[in-house]
């Protein structure tokens, strides 16, 4: 499932095959895409930058357009090199020589000005991304403590107000890592608690990045338990949205 990691290594992958370039074919064939029969607007045009924030990806094209994405559940980003189309029906392609860029599906993708994107409020709400330059551990700490207080951490990390791009996975990983259950309170948690939660978090996003997959040993874990104390790994819904929180109730107090 995407997050944040996700949308770095789309973010990456898609700056590295175009970014500097002008855009020869742009094109968004599936009839379901959001911006179908607009994106050839984009053609003739340079993307400029690539930037991931949170979950959100935004390409920047010369004369002030930009490409919005957010995959949500199931949307995905395709970049190949050797001028294959990486799946059919896409959303949205841009391709430049044997380089195309494809996604598919998802929550939000829209083509708008770089006025909409300055202004935008979803945008301009969320919190410090872990995996961007110049993150600060102790500040991002303490917004946590702030603006998590009167609800559960394993909740409140998934708020992207408070840090933007973890997701499920990510926090589930991340507390099992800091040796703390999802399920105390954010007043309840110490400075150096919350300091540890957010480096685990930050370190499992940048593991992936450096690996280009996501570890994994607490969540889904099923039979084969934890992999610390070999006990049961338990597993409950958790918050408004109930996303299934994966602990051990031996190693996380
Ligand atoms: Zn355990």
């Amino acid at each position: 499932m995407p997050e944040g990691d996700t949308i770095h290594r789309a973010a990456n992958r898609l700056r590295t095959a175009l970014a500097g370039r002008v855009i020869e074919l742009a094109d968004a064939p599936s009839p379901r895409s959001p911006i179908h029969g607009r994106a050839k607007s984009l053609q003739g045009r340079t993307l400029e930058l690539v930037e991931a924030r949170g979950k959100h990806l935004l390409a920047h094209f010369s004369g002030e357009l930009v490409i919005h994405s957010h995959l949500g559940m199931n949307g995905r980003w395709r970049i190949t090199a050797d001028g294959r189309m990486p799946f059919g029906r896409p959303w949205l392609v841009l391709a430049q020589g044997r380089a195309i860029a494809a996604q598919a599906d998802g929550k939000l993708l829209r083509l708008v000005s770089e006025s909409r994107i300055r202004n935008d409020p979803g945008l301009a709400q969320l919190g410090p991304d872990p995996l961007a330059a110049g993150f600060d551990l102790e500040a991002a700490a303490a917004r946590l403590r702030i603006r998590g207080a009167g609800r559960e951490l394993g909740d409140a990390l998934l708020d992207q107000r408070i840090i933007s791009g973890i997701g499920n996975a990510i926090r589930n990983e991340a507390c099992f890592r800091a040796g703390i259950s999802p399920w105390r309170q954010v007043d309840a948690l110490s400075a150096s608690e919350l300091e540890s939660v957010v480096a685990e978090n930050e370190r499992v996003m940048r593991i992936s990045i450096a690996k280009g997959r996501r570890p994994r040993s607490i969540y889904r874990a099923g039979r084969s338990g934890c992999p610390r104390c070999r006990g049961e790994v338990r597993s409950r819904g958790q918050g408004d949205a109930n996303r299934t929180a994966y602990w051990c109730p031996s190693c996380q107090t």
